[in-house]
């Protein structure tokens, strides 16, 4: 078992953020590629108690081979359309 975030308000882990209907889009450092992974994804491949903050997701960039990818937080669009599932959860 992962333990979990000593802060429960703040949204930390890639699990919080899909609660928070948040995304998340990695992009290379040396040569501004966007990777083709979404969050989904990655929580697949590394749970949802991992944290995203400082994190250095082990993935190559497939365009240079450089090691040096970061991940930004990205709104999803759908927050606040009348389709969307809404924002807090109980
Ligand atoms: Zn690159």
């Amino acid at each position: 078992m992962t333990s979990p975030s000593p802060n429960p308000a703040a949204i930390d882990t890639l699990g919080k953020l899909a609660d928070a209907e948040m995304g998340l889009v990695w992009y290379c450092d040396d040569c501004n590629r966007r990777m083709e992974l979404t969050l989904v994804r990655a929580i697949e491949i590394w749970g949802r108690d991992q944290v995203f903050i400082r994190w250095r997701p082990p993935i190559k960039c497939g365009g240079c081979g450089s090691r040096s990818v970061n991940c930004r937080v990205q709104a999803n669009t759908a927050i606040g359309q009348p389709t969307g599932k809404p924002f807090s959860r109980p």
